[in-house]
């Protein structure tokens, strides 16, 4: 469609025509062999108003349709995802993953300011190869929170169709055939569902960056034992990939290695230091945001006396922990279902089973 969009004030040499989208890897979607409808100046960017190229596709079977809603220069600019508009490589809203990076949205508001400024980023990006994002956040190092609230793997669930407002009255005749989810809606009252493109695109009052910094700053912190003898880490949530190389790579930065033990059917590994100063920099540096080959691990600290007696939402985490089939610390964490009871948690020593 090349017809004329309306109050558009820019020329058609400004106008976007793409070959490929610019996408997350949840809006993308699992199915490796994705077909996309392509729609020329289909429609105008949400936030910038100039026509760009439309690409429309399915993300996988039982999925909504999605469609790029920004341009690719808003995109690049801000190296965000063209449908979702999170942070390419940390799954992040704008204003999140600027707080952390503690950069400036310096987007002029007006709009000769804007047009002045779009033209530069272009060619910046012209000038770029395409690997690295440009302007603000270029160059940028990950700080402690980015690492700690990344997305590390792809969250398929967004994709799930919307909800179908027939059902919600209780008038839905479609059943299994309807494509829209039969659920229900989230509270209309609920601050995450007055999220607006603009805002999230200029990172400025988006209720869910305000949840995930709220998070970020309930986060637990890791205690070191009082125990000053222990000298050891529990790692979990070790995949196949991961080696007692890449963990000694990771770890060798904080001190002296004793030993790295690595128990592949419990998918964690022990790392020992020499000195407690180590273990205690190494436990401060990797809780929460140690990534290795993409996969989030967990930290914990070897035999703490004090985790036998932790809080219920420990215990809820410890049980989905093992449910995994992982263990922690030097003890092994086994889980007893009964019919019409809550489960049953129970402690022993890991060292018949762990090591
Ligand atoms: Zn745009
Ligand atoms: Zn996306
Ligand atoms: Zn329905």
């Amino acid at each position: 469609m090349a017809t004329s969009k309306g109050a558009n004030t820019y020329n058609r040499q400004n106008w976007e025509e793409s070959e490929f989208p610019l996408l997350c890897q949840t809006c993308l979607g699992d199915n490796p062999y994705v077909r996309m409808m392509k729609e020329k100046h289909g429609k105008e960017c949400k936030t910038c108003n100039r026509p760009f190229t439309v690409f429309r596709w399915c993300p996988g079977a039982r999925m909504r349709f999605k469609k790029t809603e920004v341009c690719q220069t808003c995109s690049q600019m801000k190296n965000i995802c063209q449908t979702c508009l999170l942070d390419l490589e940390y799954g992040l809203p704008v204003q999140v993953r600027d707080a952390a990076l503690r950069v400036q949205d310096s987007l002029p508001k007006s709009d000769v300011n804007k047009e002045f400024y779009m033209q530069n980023v272009e060619r910046e990006i012209e000038n770029s190869d395409g690997t690295n994002p440009v302007g603000a956040i270029a160059n940028k190092v990950p700080s402690d929170m980015l690492l700690k609230l990344a997305r590390t793997s792809p969250y398929y669930k967004r994709n799930r169709p919307h909800i179908c407002s027939f059902w919600v009255k209780g008038e839905c005749k479609r059943g299994e055939e309807c494509p829209y989810r039969h659920d229900k809606p989230t509270d209309p009252d609920d601050p995450l569902a007055n999220q607006n493109i603009k805002d999230r695109f200029y990172g400025t009052n988006d209720p869910v960056a305000d949840k995930l910094l709220r998070r970020y700053q309930d986060m637990p912190k890791l205690e070191p034992p009082e125990d000053e003898t222990v000298t050891t880490l529990y790692v979990g949530g070790l995949s196949e990939a991961i080696e007692v190389d890449d963990l000694k790579n990771h770890f060798y930065q904080f001190g002296e290695i004793r030993s790295v033990n690595v128990v592949q059917k419990q998918q964690c590994a022990f790392v020992q230091f020499t000195s407690r100063t180590s273990a205690e920099a190494a436990a401060e540096k990797s809780f929460n945001k140690l990534i290795l080959k993409g996969q989030r691990l967990s930290i914990k600290w070897g035999r703490s006396q004090g985790q036998q007696q932790s809080t219920k939402k420990d215990d809820e985490e410890e049980m989905s922990e093992h449910q995994r089939g992982q263990c922690r610390g030097k003890f092994f964490i086994s889980i007893h279902r009964e019919r019409g009871k809550g489960p049953r948690v129970s402690v022993h020593d890991s060292s018949d089973l762990c090591t």
